[in-house]
C-alpha cells in the first residue's frame, strides 16, 4: 500500500518533533569514553560487548607514553585463602581478560594473542607467627593452589633459602596468572579488540571541556587535535570520563559535585 499524503505529512512532523538522531546531528554518538588508559579502554570494551556504539577519545598518540597506566608491570594478585575482595577482583579481571584474548584469537588467530603476555605468575609469600599455625593448616586443607610451607628455621632455609626466626612460619603459593599485569599490553589488546569490533578510537584528541545542551538532550564534547590544532564539537547521549586525575576537572561544568565527592582526587571513573 502506498502511504497517503497525510501519512507522509505525519512522518515529517514526527521526524521534526522527535529528539535528535544520529542522522540529524553530525558527530552524534551513543557513548563517548574519554581517556584510553586501563580504565577507559576496559570500559569501552565492556560497553562494546553489550552492543553499544562507542567512540574512545585519547589525547596521546596510539602508543601510550604517559599516565597512570604507563609501564610494563603492576601488582595484580589473588590467593586461595578465604574469599577476600582483592582475590575476587583479580580473578574476575583474569576471567574477563581471557574473554578478550579468546575474542582476539578468534578474529586474528595468527597474531599470537595470549593471556600470559598480560599476566605473569609470581609467587605470593605469607609470613606469620606460629600462633596462626592451626588456622593456616585448616585453610590449607582446602587449598587447590600449589604451595610450599616452612614451619621451622631449618625448613625455611631448605625450602626458601630464607633465615626464618624461631616461632615464625612461611608459606609461598603459586597461583597461575597471579603476580603482575602488563598494563600497556592490556591497553594494546583492548584497542585492537575495539577496532576489530568496528568501534572508533581517536588518538591525539584532547577533550577541553564538556557541556550539556538541553535542547538537543546531548552532552557536547569540545575537542582539540593535538597535531593539527583543529577544534571540534562531538555530541553524545552518554559520557564516560576516564581521564585519570583530570576526570574531575573535565566534569566541572556538567557534574560540579564530582570533584568534592571523591577525595583524594586520584584515579577514578565517572559515568554520566
Ligand atoms: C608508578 C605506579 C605504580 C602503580 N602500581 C600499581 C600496582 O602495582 N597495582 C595496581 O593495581 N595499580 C597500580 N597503580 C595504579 C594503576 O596503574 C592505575 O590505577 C591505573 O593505571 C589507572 O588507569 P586510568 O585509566 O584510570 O588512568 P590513566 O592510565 O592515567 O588513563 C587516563 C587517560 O586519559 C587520557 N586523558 C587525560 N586527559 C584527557 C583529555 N582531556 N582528553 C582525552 N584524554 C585524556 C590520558 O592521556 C590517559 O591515557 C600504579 C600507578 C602508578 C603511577
Amino acid at each position: 500500500m502506498k502511504p497517503s499524503l497525510n501519512l507522509i505529512g505525519l512522518y515529517f512532523l514526527f521526524v521534526h518533533c522527535a529528539g535528535p538522531s544520529s542522522s540529524s546531528l553530525a558527530n552524534d554518538h551513543e557513548t563517548i569514553v574519554i581517556g584510553g588508559g586501563l580504565m577507559g579502554s576496559s570500559t569501552a570494551w565492556q560497553l562494546a560487548k553489550q552492543d553499544q556504539a562507542v567512540l574512545l577519545l585519547e589525547k596521546q598518540d596510539s602508543i601510550y607514553q604517559e599516565g597512570s597506566s604507563y609501564g610494563q608491570a603492576r601488582i595484580a594478585r589473588s590467593n586461595n585463602r578465604g574469599h577476600d575482595m582483592w582475590s575476587y577482583l583479580h580473578n574476575t579481571a583474569v576471567a574477563e581478560t581471557q574473554i578478550l584474548v579468546d575474542y582476539l584469537q578468534g578474529v586474528a588467530p595468527d597474531q599470537g594473542y595470549a593471556i600470559d603476555q598480560i599476566y605473569t605468575t609470581n609467587p605470593v609469600t605469607y609470613v606469620g607467627r606460629q600462633a596462626i599455625y592451626d588456622q593456616l593448616l585448616a585453610s590449607l586443607l582446602h587449598q587447590e593452589i600449589d604451595y610450599a610451607l616452612a614451619l621451622t628455621p631449618e625448613e625455611g632455609q631448605a625450602k626458601f633459602d630464607v633465615q626464618l626466626p624461631q616461632g615464625v612460619l612461611m608459606q609461598r603459593e603459586y597461583n597461575p596468572l597471579s603476580g603482575t599485569l602488563n598494563p600497556q599490553q592490556l591497553i594494546r589488546y583492548l584497542h585492537r579488540a575495539l577496532l576489530y569490533q568496528g568501534q572508533a578510537i581517536r588518538y591525539n584528541t584532547g577533550v577541553e571541556n564538556i557541556s550539556f545542551n538541553t535542547q538537543l538532550d546531548r552532552y557536547v564534547v569540545h575537542t582539540t587535535d593535538s597535531q593539527t590544532g583543529e577544534k571540534q564539537r562531538l555530541y553524545a547521549k552518554n559520557i564516560v570520563s576516564a581521564a585519570g586525575p583530570y576526570t574531575g576537572r573535565l566534569l566541572k561544568d556538567v557534574a560540579p559535585y564530582f570533584a568534592q565527592l571523591i577525595q583524594p582526587q586520584r584515579v577514578f571513573l565517572a559515568f554520566l
